[in-house]
């Protein structure tokens, strides 16, 4: 497993990764929130600090949360009440206190990884209505007939399926077509979407939700 460890504390940081590393799994060093951000697609599972030196940790987990599932543990020196039910509620798997026993530390990892990935499943196909998505070949057919698409398209067009029936905001596409859900690339989004909707051909499959995202609805009979 890939951990992203997110800590500006070179000592703290080359420890836990050292500790990672030794109980198998790959350690990759950010000491920046805004680097989080930017890089958690190579992690599948990510330790954060909360006093970083650019964001504040807790608004890195929010965005982060917008983002991913990956599970999240807080790892800081911040003991107060108010922090670790923050840091719960926004979405971290597990909150630990430094400093923390490098065993214990390992521990919860693994208890925290045993959890998350029961759960996740590769998927191959997705039926949403007439629309069928074939991921492993990369090819959509609605009706039966293969749409022609670009691959941006296809993958919105596969990401919106995979939620169907759930709004999928704008930051989780920017993020999964183009790695960066807070630069702004939405234009571009909005010239994929307009020909993905040509494409499909049937008005109100992709529901447009003001200021949120957009969501794939089975047209009615
Ligand atoms: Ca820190």
């Amino acid at each position: 497993m890939q951990l992203m460890i997110v800590e500006d504390d070179d000592a703290v940081a080359t420890a836990l990764a050292d500790a990672v590393r030794a109980s198998g799994h790959d350690a990759l060093r950010v000491s920046r929130g805004s680097d989080a951000l930017l890089q958690h697609h190579s992690a599948q599972m990510i330790l954060l600090d909360l006093g970083l030196p650019d964001l504040d940790g807790l608004e890195v987990l929010r965005k982060l949360r917008l983002v991913t599932n990956a599970p999240i543990i807080i790892l800081s020196a911040r003991n107060d009440e108010r922090s670790v039910v923050r840091g719960l509620r926004l979405g971290a798997d597990d909150y630990l206190i430094k400093p923390i026993g490098l065993a214990v530390l390992l521990a919860r990892i693994d208890a925290v990884a045993r959890r998350a990935f029961v759960q996740t499943q590769g998927v191959s196909d997705l039926q949403v209505g007439p629309l069928h998505i074939d991921i492993e070949k990369r090819a959509a057919f609605l009706q039966g007939h293969e749409l022609a698409l670009t691959a941006k398209e296809f993958d919105l067009l596969a990401l919106l399926a995979n939620h169907a029936g759930s709004v999928v905001t704008r930051e989780q596409i920017l993020d999964s077509l183009w790695g960066d859900a807070f630069v702004a690339v939405s234009r571009s989004l909005d010239v994929h979407l307009t020909g993905l909707r040509a494409k499909l051909n049937t008005p109100g499959m992709i529901v447009n939700v003001r200021g949120v995202g957009y969501r794939l609805e089975t047209p009615g009979p």
